[in-house]
């Protein structure tokens, strides 16, 4: 079956998608992160999901970098600790660009790299998920997988980040 695997990043990426194609699935991956701050570092990030993408075959469709709208998206959240509503937020802000890519695809399942990390809460990341249809709530940190793409990341010579990701986030 085919799912859209929305995908933070390319050390993220390595797990999930060894997982997907395990138990039977053909992703097709979804690069939209308008979370990224500053736009050289989601270029980054994203190149890093090219390299990964290319050792499986699969090609990205790269969704458009709009941080203000992100930022105006997640207003009156800015001073959040992580973790908290900002992020449940900033999941619902990217989660709903890939339920419509999804739905404009005409792929029923869609689900995200973003439960790899184990510094994000997969609860969190479901109860946002479950308010779109067809989201699949898949813990990819289970069986292994924050450890195998730490493993697959050093391998691949992979930039992983310090960082999650927004503005916020760096400090
Ligand atoms: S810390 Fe990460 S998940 Fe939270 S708002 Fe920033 S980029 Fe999004």
């Amino acid at each position: 079956m085919t799912i859209l695997l929305h995908v933070c990043c390319g050390p993220c990426s390595t797990a999930s998608i060894e997982r997907l194609i395990d138990e039977g699935w053909q992703p097709v991956l979804y690069f939209a992160n308008s979370n990224i701050y500053p736009q050289t570092e989601h270029a980054l990030r994203y190149e890093q999901l090219l390299k990964v993408a290319s050792l499986h075959g699969l090609t990205v469709i790269e969704e458009e970098y709009d941080h203000d709208r992100w930022l105006n998206f997640i207003a009156g959240y800015e001073s959040e600790s992580e973790g908290g509503g900002r992020c449940s937020r900033c999941f619902a802000y990217n989660l709903a660009q890939a339920s419509a890519k999804a739905r404009q695809l005409g792929i029923e399942h869609f689900t995200t790299t973003l439960s790899v990390s184990r510094f994000k809460k997969s609860s969190q990341i479901f109860e946002v998920g479950s308010e779109f249809a067809g989201f699949e709530p898949i813990d990819f940190k289970k069986k292994g997988g924050f450890e195998r793409s730490t493993q697959r990341s050093k391998e691949l010579g992979l930039y992983r980040q310090h960082y999650c990701g927004c503005e916020f986030s760096m400090r």
